[in-house]
Parts: C-alpha cells; structure tokens; sequence
C-alpha cells in the first residue's frame, strides 16, 4: 500500500496511484481544485453541474482534465451520482446513457471511455484488471459503504467481465478521513447492519459524536471480496483537513458554497 503521487501537468494539479501508474495502456487522475477556467468559489478545476458555475466553464473543466489523460472530449462518461448501489456497465460501442437516471459506478472494457466520478469528501475508488482489461471507478460516500457499492462493482466484474478478484488493482483517493468524519449514531448503527462482523474497530465515540474510519472500512471490502492487499493503494488525504495547499474543496469545510473534484481513469 503506498501514498498517492502529485503530479503538475498543463498547470493541473492532480494525484495517481503507485498501484495503477505502470500499466502503459491505462491512464487515471484524482484531480484537485488546480488547473481550471471556473473562478469565485468555484475557482478553479470545477467538476459540478449542479452549480451556480456556468455550464461552459465546467464541460470546459471536464474537457482539459480528459485531454491531459489522451481522453477525446465525446468520450468522456459522465454520471448523477446520488449515493446509489445503481452500476453502469458498458460493452461493445458507448450508447450515452439517460442522465437523469442516477449511477455511482461504471464499469467497461471499452478502450477510449474516460470514466469520471465527482467527491468533494467521499472515496472515488479505481479497479483496473490488466489481465481481462477492465476499468472501474465508483462513487462510495457513507452511504455507499452502506449499500456496499464497491464490493458489488467488483462482483460486476467478476460475473460480466470473468475477471479475477487476484489480478485486479485498487485505488482509493483522497477521502474524509475519521477525525473529520464526526455523525450521530444512527451512521454507525447502518454500518453495523450492513456489516455484521468487525464493525467496532472503525467506529469510535469522541464526547457526544461518533466517528467512522470509511478508508479503513473500504480497505477491508476490498481484501474481502479477494483483491490482494499488496494491490491496494489508499491515500491519506483529507480534502476537509488538508488545508494547506487549498488544493481541496470539501462538502464538509466548504458546506454548499463549492465546487467538486473529478477523477478519471481510462484504457487508452
Ligand atoms: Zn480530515
């Protein structure tokens, strides 16, 4: 497991994935607020549709962050996320899928589609299978970890796409880490009923509030549905905490009066 690595490219700022980097035929980013047209509040790598930024400055976002990664502007998938269990799978040709219907994953073996998922506290977390040439990337909040969002996309790849839980590779980004995460009880008690067994060790009381470790909690879903630990990367990166680089909007620090990261990831 190692942290992932900052990268400046074509004045965007963005991280990648140790685990995922040597593959020559994919090509993924966690970008950060750095690199973008949008300004204000918005300012400036603007992911977010549903925002008070014009609808131009964030295709126009989308468009760059694709270009840097080799991705064609018409490629690129987008998604409304809205903290479902919903999956998009595509095969053979890309038909654009209503996007009034919500998604908070995406898997395909089509080489070219640049996968993009939002956060602004929650996980993104990549799947690559360099073996069957699979990508993934899901959108997994605490209510995601709930639905079990990520252990379900891997299942999608290992029943449609006849991959192997060994060869596949995982990265999760920058995340609210458990500090940050503070809740009331009824966030561990959903998480107990999902997961009935070792839930107590990522679930702590401070005072009044309760906090969950989501990487921890991730992590474990990953290793259980059978990726191998040594194929796993998590990164350490709070967009709530990490404050010094104002590289990070964060649903948490910055409430509505934000924009939102993207990440990508795409077999070239
Ligand atoms: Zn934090």
């Amino acid at each position: 497991m190692a942290e992932l690595r900052k990268n400046e490219k074509d004045g965007i700022t963005y991280y990648t994935a140790p685990q995922l980097e040597p593959y020559r035929d994919l090509a993924h980013g966690f970008f950060t607020r750095r690199g973008g047209v949008s300004g204000g509040v918005y300012d400036s790598l603007n992911f977010r549709f549903s925002s008070e930024d014009t609808q131009s400055n964030v295709l126009e976002n989308h468009r760059r962050a694709g270009a840097l990664l080799g991705a064609d502007e018409s490629k690129i998938v987008r998604t409304l996320q809205k903290h479902t269990d919903n999956i998009l799978v595509i095969r053979g040709e890309y038909i654009p899928y209503d996007p009034s219907e919500p998604v908070d994953a995406i898997v395909t073996d089509v080489r070219g589609l640049c996968l993009t998922a939002y956060f602004a506290d929650c996980q993104v977390v990549m799947l690559y299978d360099n073996k069957k040439k699979v990508c993934a990337i899901v959108h997994a909040g605490w209510r995601g970890v709930v639905n079990g969002i990520v252990k379900k996309t891997i299942q999608k790849m290992t029943d449609i796409f006849g991959c192997k839980a060994k060869d596949i590779s995982a990265a999760v980004g920058p995340s609210i880490c458990r500090r940050c995460f503070e809740c009331d009880e009824d966030v561990p008690i959903l998480l107990s009923q999902a997961y009935d067994r070792h839930m107590s060790e990522y679930i702590y009381k401070d005072g009044k509030k309760w906090h969950v470790d989501l990487k921890n909690i991730t992590y474990v879903a990953l290793t259980s549905s059978g990726i191998s630990p040594i194929n796993i990367d998590v990164s350490s990166l709070c967009p709530c905490c990490t404050t010094s680089e104002e590289l990070w909007w964060s649903h948490r620090r910055h409430k509505e009066q934000r924009g939102v990261q993207g990440a990508m990831i795409m077999i070239k």
